[in-house]
């Protein structure tokens, strides 16, 4: 096998463009120099579409998870009651995180692979008049729902004034996110996922209300204190120093995002996701998610009789092709495809017929071509 060809469909880090890759390569500069301020400058607004939202969305450097801790330690004190919607394990690291900073938590659990209520949450919250914040995962990316976000957040706030706090990393970039009308306070999301970057960029918009209790939070904080980047950012400059070469690479993806447009954007993982789980459902692979909840940058298979860790291991070992398998009480029961970022219907088109190679070789009997077939005939008729 050619070592260097890995095709790389896990939910996260994802592939870089070419564009990308070279304009991170571009020579260092100073931080406090003329161009940092210039290139703070070019990109700080252009991220605002993404997010939906006329606030600024700041840039720490970090993984997802600082993006998801910035969120709880600028917005809550020890002994705060927040409600934790977990629908998998990005939902239950939001509870770990809030356990870590001692809140009171309360839990809304459902089963892995449904998605959110927003009934149930606004029942919850009409019994529960002290909870503060909501934390809640827009793609669930252990098992590939997308929650109702515009939903839930009607809920909350027909019940309560409670502050609303979503995890978007892996979708932000890749699904439509209205943080303004919809009623998000906080935002987050990270550069390895829909981004097409590296990991090391957190990304986290505030609402105005949000920017309230953030100022006036007793709760001790340094590094991931807000306040000391958008104080910053109002002078072009950054309180620490920042990831350079992800800004270079961030500058050119937002190119190519721009380019493209968004809703073309969102379209394009739309129909990956429906090309993938037409032709999974073409080859009798069982779905972990309903198609009203599925989420267009990530599908979750749950096979009845095979091993999905022995596909995975022939699909790499032969093609070094990367699907991520299960988390929790899913290891070793599912395997994830990742389809978001640096993708397009024709890696969807690689990928099935590769896996359809794959069932073949672990001696899986199913119709072969008939996934690949599937997804074609799905990308003629929803193209355009
Ligand atoms: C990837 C991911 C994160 C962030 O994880 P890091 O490893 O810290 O980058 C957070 N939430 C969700 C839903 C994710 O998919």
């Amino acid at each position: 096998m050619l070592t260097d060809h890995q095709i790389l469909r896990i939910p996260g880090p994802t592939p870089i463009p070419p564009s990308v890759q070279r304009a991170m390569n571009l020579p260092m500069i100073g931080h406090r120099g003329e161009e940092t301020s210039e290139l703070l400058k070019r990109i700080h607004p252009r991220l605002k579409p993404i997010f939906g939202t006329e606030q600024e969305v700041l840039i720490l450097a970090g993984s997802g998870t600082a993006g998801l801790e910035t969120a709880v330690v600028n917005t809550t004190q020890a002994g705060d009651e927040v409600l934790v919607l977990v629908t998998g394990s990005f939902g239950d690291r939001f509870a770990k995180i809030c356990e870590t900073y001692q809140l009171k938590i309360h839990r809304l659990d459902v089963p892995w692979g449904d998605a959110v209520d927003p009934e149930q949450v606004n029942a919850y919250l009409q019994n529960h008049p002290s909870i503060k914040v909501v934390f809640a995962t827009y793609c669930e990316t252990s098992t590939g729902v997308l929650n109702p976000i515009q939903e839930i957040a009607s809920a909350i706030q027909s019940a309560s004034d409670a502050l609303f706090i979503v995890d978007g990393v892996s979708c932000i970039g890749g699904v439509k996110a209205k943080m303004d009308e919809w009623g998000i306070d906080i935002l987050v999301t990270g550069s390895q996922k829909a981004f097409m970057l590296p990991t090391g960029l957190a990304f986290v918009a505030a609402s105005e209300r949000a920017w309230k209790v953030i100022e006036e939070n007793p709760q001790p904080r340094f590094y991931l204190d807000l306040r000391k980047y958008r104080d910053n950012l109002a002078k072009y400059t950054t309180p620490f120093t920042p990831a350079l070469s992800l800004l270079f690479g961030l500058e050119q993806a937002l190119n190519l995002l721009e380019t493209e447009g968004l809703e073309n954007v969102y379209k394009r993982h739309q129909l990956m996701m429906e090309m993938t789980r037409e032709a999974c459902q073409a080859l009798d692979l069982p779905l972990l998610t309903a198609d009203d909840t599925a989420s267009p940058t990530v599908t979750a298979i749950y096979p009845e009789d095979f091993e999905a860790d022995q596909l995975r291991k022939v699909l790499k070992t032969e093609f070094g092709l990367s699907f991520a398998g299960g988390q929790n009480h899913l290891k070793g029961k599912i395997f994830r495809i990742g389809h978001m970022g640096y993708c397009t219907p024709a890696d969807v088109l690689q990928f099935i017929s590769l896996l359809e190679l794959g069932l073949q070789q672990i001696g899986v009997k199913r119709d072969f071509g008939k996934g690949t077939i599937a997804a074609q005939t799905i990308y003629l008729e929803r193209r355009k």
